[in-house]
């Protein structure tokens, strides 16, 4: 990404950076070719929402934070988007959390798991799950079932950004607490969210892990009492009247 030239005083110099990341993500083989058709939506969305984080949006990562602090096993799910948007940040996240990285493909190949976690790792991660793919999600097809045992099949709390509906909808049914990040507040993955975050992820990680950060020494009272507060129904609302209203 480094060679890039966009200039900083272009107006839309954030979302040209953002998609200069996941063409890049594509030639390291990180990102496969649909992901570049998820990124496609996802700008289009930010687009409508202004490129910024609504208010809404802001306690949703709060109440993310909460969750992945209270979690037993809170695990962060990777896929090639996020991976080559924000690989440093999520790393932090893990690490703000004490949660695991997982990654988990929706166009699952060997290959592309391996580059991933390699990618993590390079960005300071110290354990990245995944590859032992040693478990099922039920009331899916083999390929996209595959996870951990000791990974996001033993998690309580799940951080899935940009999940798909499908996948989203068999974790829940796991009965696993799952905090989506989405763009499109209309999507199937954040509406079946305990904790859907409409935001773009490259604003969306780092803000939870200030969150994290800042809550950390917090007692489990205050922790529980953010969550019970935060109200999914509300922040979806929210962000359709942004979108309808344009901008925020
Ligand atoms: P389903 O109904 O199964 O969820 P979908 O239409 O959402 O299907 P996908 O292509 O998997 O299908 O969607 C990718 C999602 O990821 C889109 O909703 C898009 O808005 C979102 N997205 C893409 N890039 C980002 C990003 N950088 N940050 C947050 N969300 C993003
Ligand atoms: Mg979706």
């Amino acid at each position: 990404m480094g060679d890039i030239e966009v200039p900083e005083s272009h107006p839309r110099y954030q979302s040209l950076l953002t998609r200069h990341r996941i063409e890049a993500g594509v030639e390291k083989g990180i990102t496969s070719k649909q992901g570049l058709i998820a990124e496609g939506r996802g700008e289009a969305f930010d687009y409508l929402l202004g490129e910024r984080t609504l208010d809404s949006a802001d306690e949703a990562e709060r109440a993310a934070a909460a969750h992945l602090l209270l979690a037993r096993h809170p695990v962060v799910s990777v896929n090639g988007n996020v991976a080559a948007l924000c690989p440093a940040e999520l790393v932090e996240l893990a690490e703000a959390t004490g949660a695991d990285l997982e990654v988990n493909l929706f166009n699952r190949t060997e290959e592309r798991v391996r580059a991933i976690a390699d990618h993590l790792r390079e960005h300071g991660a110290r354990e990245v799950k995944g590859l032992a793919a040693d478990e099922r999600v039920p009331g899916l097809d083999h390929e996209r079932a595959k996870v951990d045992a000791d990974g996001i099949h033993d998690a309580d709390v799940v951080l899935v950004p940009l999940e798909d509906g499908d996948r989203a909808e068999a974790l829940g049914r796991m009965g696993k607490t799952e905090l989506v990040v989405d763009l499109n507040p209309l999507s199937r993955s954040p509406r079946v969210a305990a904790v859907p975050i409409v935001d773009n992820v490259i604003r969306a990680i780092p803000n939870v892990t200030r969150y994290a950060r800042d809550l950390r020494d917090a007692p489990r009272e205050e922790l529980e009492a953010i969550v019970e507060a935060f109200d999914r129904e509300a922040a979806l609302a929210d962000a359709e009247r942004a979108i309808r209203e344009g901008g925020g």
